[in-house]
């Protein structure tokens, strides 16, 4: 049997670690580039907490240790009917194959009009840049999130740490969060007291909460609003809305608000087909412990029906851990439909936390089966 899987984030090397725990048969991963980043910790790049080696593994060689195959390829075609994917470095069929080839970032960062005049807290790239430019200005600076956007705890990250890194600088200059929420920060998370205590800490930082409003473009100094309003900064950084890249979406899969539709919890698009992390559609934020509960959930799925092995499934959530400069904090909200968890906490430790878990899924190459998630009985 071939298990093909494409994309080494988050999902792809969760199910290449789980699924070889359980089958000896081939299994293949293919990805850009055998380089990989621990990205949530990015944020602490900006104020040198942390530098861009440790975010880094190599992944070929965590799967040639697991005697997993990886091809350092680029996906061209996904071709569901003859169960085969080109790559550019040539055909590969499968039984089963994992699309976890992630949200598309860039592609839709650059549809963003005027995308250009702003940075994106996505790509080392884009970090890098955010950085150097943060720790250069007197100006204002504008975070925020194009409307859809899937994941918005990096943008609360960045508002805190550009405040924190102003302050440090003694510049008097004004930090701009805009939530896509009209109740604020965390305003999806259906618990009044979350959002409360979250929009009066932010303002308590003196950051400006500009409350339900998102991006429509961006000029030269200047970020245009979805009511048309102009917000003047000098610094500008934006997640952009994400959707499955466009080699997915070309391959007839079928589609649901331009992700990957696929059954909860086990994550199944089509028969012989599996839809994982930032591509698949969700009601939860496209989070890497999202990405690594759809690997988990689609693995134990395929293992019970091929090997008749009971394996648990869990229930998605919000787990952030938010570096905000000399403070940090943690929002937990997990259900199980019966059961409700949350938190919401401001301490500085919770980053000693996250470094210690980011180090964790360096050395393991993302292999960290336990992320704090709620099982629950599997419906496939
Ligand atoms: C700044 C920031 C902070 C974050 N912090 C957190 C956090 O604290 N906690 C949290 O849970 N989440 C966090 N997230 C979200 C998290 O990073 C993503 O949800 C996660 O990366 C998704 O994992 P994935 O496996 O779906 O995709 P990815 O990790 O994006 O992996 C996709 C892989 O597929 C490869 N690929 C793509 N297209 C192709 C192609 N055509 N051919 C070959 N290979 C391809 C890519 O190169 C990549 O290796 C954060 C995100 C950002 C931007």
């Amino acid at each position: 049997m071939k298990f093909l899987i494409l994309g080494a984030g988050y999902a792809g090397l969760t199910v290449a670690h789980k699924l070889r725990r359980f089958v000896r048969d081939d299994i293949t991963v293919i990805s850009q580039s055998r380089l990989i980043r621990e990205n949530t910790i990015f944020p602490l790049l900006l104020t040198d907490e942390i530098k861009v080696e440790e975010t880094e593994f190599d992944a070929k060689e965590a799967m040639n240790m697991k005697n997993v195959s990886f091809e350092e390829a680029e996906v061209k075609e996904i071709l569901p009917e003859s169960r085969e994917v080109e790559t550019s470095k040539g055909k590969f069929d499968y039984d089963y194959l994992f699309l976890a080839m992630g949200g598309g970032y860039d592609e839709n960062f650059r549809k963003i009009k005027g995308y250009e005049n702003a940075v994106m807290h996505h790509t080392l790239e884009g970090f890098l840049k955010l950085k150097e430019q943060l720790w250069k200005t007197d100006g204002d600076v504008f975070v925020g999130n194009v409307k859809g956007s899937p994941i918005e705890g990096p943008s609360y990250q960045i508002a805190l740490i550009a405040e924190y890194i102003m302050r440090r600088r003694g510049v008097k200059a004004k930090v701009y969060l805009a939530t896509q929420s009209p109740k604020g920060v965390f305003g999806p998370i259906p618990i009044d007291w979350v959002h409360e205590k979250a929009n009066s800490y932010f303002e308590r930082r003196g950051i400006t909460i500009l409350k339900g409003r998102t991006v429509k473009e961006v000029k030269r100094g200047k970020v245009v609003l979805d009511d048309d309003r102009e917000v003047e900064a000098e610094v500008i950084s934006i997640l952009p809305k994400l959707s499955a890249p466009e080699v997915v979406k070309r391959s007839g899969i079928t589609l649901n608000s331009d992700f990957v539709d696929v059954k909860l919890p086990s994550f199944r698009a089509q028969e012989r087909i599996f839809g994982l992390g930032d591509l698949a559609f969700t009601p939860f934020p496209r989070t890497a412990r999202a990405a690594m509960i759809s690997a988990e959930n689609a693995v134990s799925t395929l293992i019970k029906e091929l090997k008749g092995i009971e394996l648990p499934m869990y229930s998605l959530g919000v787990l952030c851990i938010m570096e905000g400069g000399d403070d940090a904090g943690i929002l937990r909200f997990d259900t199980d439909g019966k059961n409700t968890f949350s938190t919401l906490n401001f301490n500085k430790n919770y980053v000693l936390i996250k470094k210690m878990y980011s180090r964790l899924l360096v050395k393991r190459a993302f292999d960290v089966p336990y992320h704090g998630a709620l099982a629950v009985r599997p419906q496939v």
